[in-house]
């Protein structure tokens, strides 16, 4: 069994942002686009999530407080687009897409331990690391990956989950969805100063989770050789430290140099090289687990192929 799964769901494109919106459908048409165009897709193991489970609003309330989802369901326009601050909004189907999403993740997650395959992508919208227990922002409506991590721990049995976010900006919301959780080990490496303004290098968990919550803040500029030397120097010891038990990847790839809402100068190779580290330490630690879910990613042409990259790796566990 050495297959990696691909989630995707075309209702993913239903979450309309409008003409003009960053994170638009045409993401993740350009990801498929390129997947099928360079024979990638044919190697992977597609999987299209069913309809939301019927506990899947349970599993959404391991994470975001009472009311928040209901609240995004009463703010879901039938027509239109609806506002939740500047950046995050809603269409019609949004709502729906969001739910999608969650299911993709733990669609995926449910694979994994199955065995049905060794590591997944879920090529997913609306992304999630902003997202608070009971606040969406930054384009993020419900937290996927902090929910998938929660469902492995409490449906699955895992006990240490690692979340190693490499999106351009920090995710503030997985950070204080588990900061005082010495459980779940959230590392981010972002931009700083840059949306949303946290991540700061003294933010290291509180309480039970002191030490539990690595944030290595960059400045503008920055680009492969620093990002492999922070995964070098400080994300490796915290792995062999925490030892997780499954990893997740926080998976935006708008570090990349020609990503139009930051500075960084990742290239696909970081990409790539990113994943493989990630991938070789879950070898060692969680027999390979690893499930990636997108966030952010902007230039549709870096974006896909940073994706093909990263998958690249899963599959080969090398490139
Ligand atoms: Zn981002």
């Amino acid at each position: 069994m050495d297959s990696t799964g691909l989630i995707y769901h075309p209702d993913y494109l239903l979450h309309d942002t409008g003409g003009y919106h960053p994170e638009s459908p045409l993401r993740l048409k350009a990801i498929s686009s390129r997947l099928e165009e360079t024979g990638l897709m044919k190697r992977l193991t597609g999987v299209r999530p069913g309809p939301p489970r019927p506990d899947l609003s349970d599993w959404i309330a391991q994470v975001h407080q009472p009311g928040h989802l209901s609240r995004l369901e009463h703010l879901r326009p039938e027509t239109g687009i609806a506002h939740i601050d500047a950046d995050t909004l809603m269409s019609s189907e949004s709502y729906r897409a969001a739910l999608l999403a969650v299911e993709g993740m733990l669609t995926a997650a449910d694979g994994i331990l199955a065995g049905r395959f060794k590591n997944a992508f879920c090529a997913v919208r609306p992304p999630g690391h902003h997202a608070e227990s009971n606040r969406a922002m930054g384009f993020c409506l419900l937290n996927n990956v902090a929910i998938a991590a929660r469902y492995l721990q409490r449906r699955h049995g895992l006990k240490k989950i690692m979340i190693v976010d490499w999106d351009v900006h920090h995710g503030n919301g997985t950070q204080h969805i588990f900061e005082e959780d010495p459980t779940v080990f959230y590392f981010s490496i972002h931009q700083f100063p840059l949306y949303p303004g946290t991540g700061r290098a003294d933010e290291h968990g509180r309480g039970a989770g002191e030490g539990y919550t690595l944030n290595c803040p960059l400045s503008p500029g920055k680009g492969d050789d620093e990002y492999m030397a922070v995964f070098e120097k400080s994300l490796r010891p915290a792995v062999e430290a925490f030892r997780p038990d499954f990893i997740l990847i926080s998976a935006g790839f708008d570090a990349h140099r020609d990503d139009p809402l930051a500075n960084m100068r990742v290239t696909e190779d970081g990409f790539g090289e990113m994943t493989r580290m990630v991938n070789d330490w879950a070898r060692v630690h969680c027999q390979g687990r690893v499930l990636s879910c997108l966030e952010g990613g902007y230039n549709l042409d870096a974006l896909a192929r940073s994706v093909e990259r990263h998958l690249n790796v899963y599959l080969s566990g090398d490139f």
